[in-house]
């Protein structure tokens, strides 16, 4: 490091920290996915400024072709919980979601070859839905587009966060703008262009906030520069993912199977294909997540006709026929969780915090819990007049937190080993689970509640 510049937006005067100005407080956020773009907006939602730094450069996307959905982040798709919904709807964004976005009305859940099952429906449960299905490409087209559009959030993509260093009144990070980004990247052109180009020119650049969120990913830079380590678990299973076509209409109905390999979810989807319209297909599209044993995973990603016919044989009839499948992509399965989520000024945030099997579809919809309540006590903090990054204030965040992670990570787990363990006693007493969780009152509405991410 031989050179410093500055990018006067995030620059912030550690002095400068008092009562008189606290809306010029900036929140840094590494990492730009769809938990970084989303707290971003949570926060701008609160009136908080923030600086978001994303190691990828962001395809240029315009307001106006909203039919062609670029698949820049990967190709998966999410199932959003009702209260995931709710932050949504909270700052405004839902209606823009919401064209691609599919309700889940009923779940049911069984196992190959076994007596067990349940199922919730949407009328039992006294609910709108159990939650809504979304392709990742889409939500986080709009999320970009929102954070484009909004004056209180500066992004710098291309860049990579290779340092952080904290005073009792600041956090200043080191960031590298990547040597393959080319200058055309229209993304960035929105507030900050000067400080941006100014950054690509000396290809690093350093940048102080008065507080740190990584949003960096399961295997984040920044929790490795604080000197947090991690607790890993190596499931042994990698998920395939995929859209494919079936001969029955998917009457809005999330089907979860259980399978001696791992679990198989096959989600509805919106009809849009993302090349544009097909009423022809009308209801008949959904999301496969299938997990299979790691090292089975390439077969299924190279041979389309043995992947429909695996599918088929165990999953049934209960989806119809699957007629056709798109492209697919396979993730490696690995739990990892942080040691801990706060160091000084700094919050570990998103998979970052906690990375977790998707068996339940779980994983980013605790992430929006941890960030809506965080940008919350920002908020409040700043309305108080006082310091969001004060270390006190953060480790009440990370406390009020824990419950919620901790019961949402256990329950994935139990699912996980409960549903693959071979022990044929085993087998029995998850079916009889099933058909108690099926029968018995008051249960369902307890984990409903709980799946939709209504209670913490
Ligand atoms: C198959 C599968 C299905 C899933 N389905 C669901 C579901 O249905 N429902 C649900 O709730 N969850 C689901 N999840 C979980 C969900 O996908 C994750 O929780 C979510 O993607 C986490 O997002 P993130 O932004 O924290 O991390 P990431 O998406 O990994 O984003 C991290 C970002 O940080 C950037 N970055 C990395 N290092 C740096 C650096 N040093 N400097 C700057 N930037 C950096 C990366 O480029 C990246 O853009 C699923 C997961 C899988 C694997």
């Amino acid at each position: 490091m031989n050179q410093t510049a500055h990018i006067s937006k995030t620059e912030c005067d550690p002095n400068a920290i008092n009562k008189k100005n606290m809306t010029e407080q900036t929140v840094l956020i590494a990492g730009g996915g769809h938990v970084g773009l989303s707290f971003a907006l949570l926060l701008a939602h609160h009136g908080i400024a923030s600086t978001l730094i994303e190691k990828n450069r962001y395809p240029y996307i315009s307001p106006d072709d909203d039919a062609q959905r670029s698949h820049y982040l990967d190709s998966r798709n999410t199932a959003l919980s009702r209260r995931t919904v709710q932050i949504y709807q909270e700052i405004g964004l839902w209606d823009e979601l919401q064209s691609h976005a599919c309700r889940i009305d009923a779940v049911q859940i069984s196992e190959q070859g076994s007596f067990g099952q349940a199922a919730l429906n949407k009328a039992e449960e006294k609910v709108e839905s159990f939650g809504q299905v979304m392709e990742n490409a889409w939500l986080g087209r709009k999320l970009l587009l929102a954070v484009q559009a909004s004056p209180l959030i500066t992004v710098i993509d291309g860049a990579t966060v290779t340092n952080v260093a904290q005073s009792s009144q600041s956090v200043t990070i080191d960031i590298q703008v990547n040597s393959d980004s080319s200058a055309d990247s229209q993304t960035r052109a929105k507030s900050d262009t000067s400080a941006v180009n100014e950054a690509e020119q000396v290809g690093w650049q350093q940048l102080t906030g008065t507080m740190l969120v990584a949003c960096d990913g399961r295997d984040s830079t920044v929790r490795e520069l604080l000197g947090i380590g991690t607790q890993a678990y190596d499931y042994q299973q990698s998920a395939i993912v995929g859209v494919v076509q079936t001969d029955k209409p998917h009457e809005h109905i999330a089907i979860e199977r259980f399978s001696p390999a791992g679990p198989l979810a096959v989600l509805p989807l919106t009809d849009s294909d993302g090349d544009g319209h097909n009423p022809q297909q009308a209801g008949y599209r959904r999301s496969v997540v299938w997990v299979c044993r790691k090292g089975e995973e390439q077969q299924y990603l190279e041979d389309e006709k043995l992947f429909l016919a695996t599918l088929q044989s165990a999953f049934g009839q209960r989806a119809g026929s699957f007629v056709k499948v798109g492209r697919r992509g396979a993730y490696p399965l690995t739990r990892v969780l942080a040691d801990k989520q706060v160091a000084g000024r700094c919050v570990i945030m998103g998979n970052a915090a906690h990375t977790l099997h998707p068996v339940a579809g779980q994983g980013f919809n605790l992430c929006m819990r941890d960030a809506h309540v965080l940008a919350q006590m920002l908020a409040s903090q700043v309305l108080r007049g006082e310091d969001i990054g004060d270390t006190q204030m953060l480790s009440r965040y990370e406390q009020a937190r824990q419950k919620d992670q901790k019961r949402v990570i256990r329950f994935c787990d139990a699912v996980v080993h409960g549903f693959t363990h071979p022990n044929p006693a085993v087998k029995i007493a998850r079916n009889l689970a099933l058909l108690a969780f099926d029968k018995l009152p008051n249960i369902k509405p307890l984990v409903a509640t709980y799946a939709m991410g209504l209670k913490a």
